[in-house]
């Protein structure tokens, strides 16, 4: 799937976990007071989503991320190969656990120094890692909608999809894909009209 589509199905779901679970706090349409401190925590919370969303083909130099990684992501590619690892379960606990783990290194180097991390940088930095992580795998989730598929369990070389039938699937860049990405979006239009869906 091309990096634009990923970027709008990760943008759009993210408006419906958003709906559910209200990770960028109260929405705009119910909250009393909308304050600035409120829309920084949205455009943190659908930034991270957005760059989720693009960040498994960071494993193709060709890919919107990978040109702007340039030798991060051609030395990842010659490594790792395009959906492998980045594109697999595995990847985001490895990526989960990192991310989480640096996060304790800072806290404690800083503590180290005496100095406290504020209450507020940390919920934001928890912010971060949801919306990255939920961007991923909805990057991941599109990707397997496509003809090739995703090797969900790598370093087990299957490649999974859905439907299970690849001549259901789609092809990157063809009509297809458009048709998905619109209509998904379109749904989730529809549903915000209707007030099932808040934002
Ligand atoms: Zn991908």
């Amino acid at each position: 799937m091309e990096g634009r589509s990923h970027l709008l199905v990760g943008l759009t779901a993210g408006v419906v976990l958003d709906s559910f679970v209200h990770f960028s706090g109260d929405p705009l349409t119910v909250a009393k007071t909308v304050t600035l401190a409120l829309l920084v925590k949205k455009a943190v919370f659908y930034g991270a989503v957005g760059f989720g969303a693009l960040l498994p083909d960071i494993d193709n130099a060709r890919s919107t991320l990978g040109r702007k990684f340039g030798a991060v992501s051609k030395t990842i590619q010659r490594l790792a190969g395009h959906r492998t690892l980045f594109h697999s379960i595995l990847g985001l606990v490895l990526g989960s656990l990192l991310a989480i783990g640096l996060e304790q290194v800072v806290i404690f180097l800083l503590d180290q120094r005496g100095l406290q991390v504020p209450a507020h940088l940390i919920s934001t930095s928890h912010l971060v890692f949801y919306g990255v992580l939920f961007g991923s795998i909805m990057h991941i989730a599109a990707d397997s909608l496509t003809v090739g598929g995703v090797p969900l369990f790598w370093p087990i070389h299957k490649r999974f999809g859905f439907p299970p039938d690849p001549d259901w699937r789609f092809t990157t860049g063809t009509w297809r894909e458009y048709v998905i990405v619109w209509g998904f979006m379109i749904l989730v239009a529809f549903a915000i009209w209707q007030q099932m869906i808040i934002i």
